[in-house]
Formats: C-alpha cells, structure tokens, sequence
C-alpha cells in the first residue's frame, strides 16, 4: 500500500478472483467458464473489416446489440443495458440504489460485499438456512435493498419465480436485484416479471452459458427508469465500457441459437452424469441448477481436495470459510475433463 492512498480504502479487503493461470497445464474447473469455444458464428464475426475499424470508438449505448436482446426478451430497448461483464453492472447498481443499505445472503457471490465498502454501503448477510437455501421469508417485507444470485453462488439452488415474485413485490420501495449468471443452466428469468414491478432489476452474462467471459460482456434489465439510472452512472465512468469488437461478437452469439441450446443441454446432462459419479464415491453436494456442482466427502476436506486436485493438474475453487469450508466447487467441464477429474479424485480418495 502507498502512503497516497485515501483513507477510505485503507482497509478495503479487494475481491480474489479465481486463479487464471497464463499456461494451459491445467484443467481449468474454477472460474465457472465454458469447457466450449464461442459459437461459430462469433468466431467468423471478428473479420478484417471489424479489426479496421477498431480505429473508431464503440457505440457508446450498443445500440445494434441492444435491439437484438430487446427482440429475444420481448423487451423496450429503453429496458436494456450493457456493459463490461455482470461485475461492472453490479458496480453501477451499487453505486446508483444502495444509500439506504443491502442485504444478501451470508454465502453468496463474494463480490457484494466487496462493492458495498469500496462504496460505504451499509449490508446485512442474511445467513442461508441450514441446507444452504434461501429462506424467501428472510427478504420478503423487510424494505430494503436485495442482492440475489439465482441460482446462487457457489451453491447452485435456484429460487422458483413465485419465490422471486413475492421478494420483488415485498419491497416495493426498495430495488431488488437478481445477479442471473448460472439462470441457463437450470433455473427460469426473472425478466418477464419486470414488466410487472417496476423495481426488480436482472443482470444476465456472456461469461458462462454464451462461452464469452474473455469478451467481457453483461447486460441488465428493468424498468426504463433504473435503465436510465444505471446509465447515468455508466457516462459518470466510463461511455465507451463495451469494445466493439466484444458488441459484435455478443451480437453474433443470439444469432446462434442452436449452438447456444446444444451446449447448455450438453452442460446440463454432463453435470448430472458427475453427480451421480461423485454420489457413488461418496460425496454429497447441493442440488445445482448451474454449470458447477458443489459437493463435499466426509473422508477428506475441501482443502486438501483442492490442493490434491491442483496437483494433479486440476484446479477448482475452494473458500477457508466457515460453513463451505468442507466443499470444493467444480465448474462443469466437458464429459472428458469430467472423467480425468473423476479418476483423480478416486486416486485421491
Ligand atoms: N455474478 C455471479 C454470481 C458470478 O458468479 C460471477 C462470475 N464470477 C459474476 C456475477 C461476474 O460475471 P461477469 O463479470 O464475468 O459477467
């Protein structure tokens, strides 16, 4: 730390993100990617011409894009925004909603609580039940700002829409916010109900189920006016947060409707296969609608699991904290990787 820096920050505890190694010598299961390339279409999309014109700077608004997620989600254009993955979305959120506080769950995605101090925010964690779900009654009536992660993070249990309903229309004066990064691969979007209330805002990303985290691309949707607010933010920060190419490359992936279902279904249908194989050697783990499954073995802990994994080339996610320590989460790779990992954790066992 620099004697420069402000003392508000001074004992801000920065987000850890998972380990990118810059080699490829290990079976990546720790960041919740896809295991496939972008479709086929995104890949012939970055032509000479796209490279060219990098000269100029984006479409401040992605206006192309915008059009294209308005007509899939039976949207307003005025109902949508991108930006620079689901990260800086939630970071615009924080900044624009939260004067009066937020609450999220106790185990969740672990960057809440991060943008809450970087922005002075006061926040609750409201401690998941013992099963590790969200007890609704926990956040309906309570009048104040909520975070969700649905399905949730790293647990992977997904909240019904009646569920989501009833927290949105249960604090009507508060903004309720549901981070859908994993909604793909199990669960049902909230953006149909956010027609209905007009304070339920839903952050979707390319990171996972459109194979697209190194574009860095995210959008949000709501009423027209949390759009406008969380867009004045945006040109509070940064106009020209999404590149272009990443504009056309997000483009190019709705027209690959195909491809995006084959392999959120092959995703699905893998994850169920190693869960049954971990089930047989003994492991237990949450009921995951996401692409990663989070499971735990009474005969050897999280840590050394993710330790003994590592070096055998295999890296998942593992949290020193209490009541998940006993877990590792394994994102979801293809059916081969999930074999390699499988003979590995048997050796180990
Ligand atoms: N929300 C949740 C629940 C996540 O797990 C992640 C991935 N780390 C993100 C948001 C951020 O995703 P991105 O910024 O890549 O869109």
């Amino acid at each position: 730390m620099s004697r420069y820096l402000s003392k508000r920050y001074t004992s801000l505890e920065a987000y850890v993100p998972g380990e990118q190694p810059s080699d490829m010598k290990y079976i990546k299961l720790n960041t919740n990617e896809s295991p496939f390339p972008p479709s086929p279409g995104v890949l012939s999309a970055i032509c000479e011409e796209e490279v060219k014109n990098l000269r100029l700077y984006p479409n401040p608004d992605g206006i192309k894009l915008i059009n294209k997620l308005a007509k899939l989600y039976e949207v307003k254009p005025k109902n949508i925004i991108i930006a620079n993955g689901s990260d800086e979305l939630l970071a615009f959120a924080f900044l624009a909603f939260f004067d009066d506080g937020v609450v999220f769950p106790d185990i969740t995605y672990g960057f809440y609580p991060v943008y809450a101090e970087l922005y002075g925010i006061s926040y609750r964690q409201i401690p998941l039940s013992e099963d590790l779900t969200v007890n609704i009654n926990d956040y309906i009536g309570i009048s104040k700002n909520v975070v969700l992660a649905n399905p949730n993070a790293p647990t992977g249990i997904v909240l019904g829409l009646d569920d989501i309903e009833k927290i949105a229309a249960g604090n009507p004066d508060h903004v309720v916010l549901i981070d859908e990064a994993y909604i793909d691969f199990g669960g049902k979007s909230a953006i149909e109900l956010t027609h209905k209330y007009d304070n339920l805002l839903v952050i979707h990303t390319y990171s996972k189920s459109r194979s697209l985290a190194g574009a860095r691309l995210a959008y949000a949707i709501a009423s027209e006016a949390i759009i406008e607010d969380l867009g004045k933010m945006k040109y509070s920060f940064n106009p020209y947060n999404v590149g272009r190419l990443t504009q056309v490359l997000g483009a190019a992936a709705l027209d690959d409707e195909a491809y995006f279902i084959e392999k959120r279904k092959e995703i699905i249908a893998v994850r169920e296969h190693t869960e049954e194989r971990l089930r047989e050697l003994g492991f237990t783990m949450t009921s995951s609608c996401a692409n990663f499954i989070f499971a735990r073995h009474h005969g050897i802990s999280g840590a050394e699991l993710y330790s003994g994994l590592k070096e055998k080339g295999i890296l998942v996610r593992h949290w020193n904290k209490s009541r998940i320590s006993d877990y590792v989460r394994i994102t979801v790779g293809t059916g081969e990787q999930m074999d390699i990992l499988i003979a590995a954790i048997t050796e180990l066992l």
